[in-house]
């Protein structure tokens, strides 16, 4: 998600390096696989030892195999925004991660930010992009466990994807946290349905929600990133990326999407 290969910056305060570049090799962690290409269909059994019919997976939850989810349930779109807990934090009109040129949403961009320094959470990116530690920089949305952080209104182009492309000027950027501790499971969740509520918002199918990879930056080799790393199958979108999308797309008609 950004100009150069990679940055490193210094986080003004609290003196946290931070990677931001999705260019590194990742480290691999087999802990969190639900979107793994195994199967799509997992669910999460609650206290009463019921099958919660879907991903709503708490902080705590186990994942296991269950039968496919109830596609036939309804939920509301505020229920799910609420569910996603976003914060507004946007970056001051004046910074320059504000590109302050507006913009008609045809994609939802999905990034992980590869920062995996302790306690690079999604209030963390915020203040980092808030202080202007990654000049111009920015996207809208950060996921963690917990919360997704909105840093940009959505009306307005960020500087994530592919510099002048149509990643940037088409596109809503959500990065993902991967920072120690970080629940990729409950990221994942929140994120896709993050990406529901915005589709139904802007009248966009599952389709529109797309990885970084999708947008080619020209003089980089290669120009097609890998990212999110851990929803690609060898760099590539595959069975990992459509199953995703099928989690998004679930959300999406549970909240009337046609
Ligand atoms: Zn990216």
């Amino acid at each position: 998600m950004m100009r150069r290969t990679s940055l490193w910056f210094t986080l003004a305060g609290l003196g946290v390096a931070v990677f931001v570049a999705c260019s590194a090799d990742p480290p691999v962690n087999r802990k969190y696989a639900p979107y793994g290409s195994e199967n799509p269909y997992t669910g999460i059994q609650d206290r009463s030892g019921n099958w919660n019919q879907g991903y709503n997976v708490s902080q705590n939850s186990e994942i296991r195999q269950a039968t496919p989810y109830n596609t036939q349930q309804t939920q509301s779109p505020s229920s799910i925004y609420s569910q996603v807990n976003v914060r507004k934090d946007y970056l001051s009109y004046g910074s320059r991660g504000r590109s302050r040129k507006s913009m008609n949403p045809q994609y939802i961009t999905i990034h992980s930010t590869q920062n995996w320094s302790k306690g690079a959470d999604a209030n963390r990116h915020a203040l980092a992009l808030k202080r202007g530690a990654l000049g111009r920089i920015s996207w809208h949305y950060t996921t963690d466990e917990y919360r997704a952080v909105q840093h940009l209104p959505t009306s307005e182009q960020g500087n994530h994807a592919d510099y002048d492309g149509p990643g940037n000027r088409y596109s809503i950027g959500i990065e993902m946290c991967e920072h120690p501790g970080n629940s990729r499971s409950a990221t994942l969740e929140r994120t896709a349905k993050l990406a529901a509520w915005l589709c139904l918002k802007y009248d966009l199918p599952a389709s529109r929600v797309v990885p970084h990879y999708k947008w080619p930056r020209h003089g980089k080799k290669p120009p097609n990133k890998n990212c999110p790393h851990f929803l690609l199958n060898n760099g590539r979108p595959g069975t990992k990326w459509a199953n995703f999308v099928k989690v998004v797309d679930v959300y999406r008609r549970r909240m009337g999407g046609r």
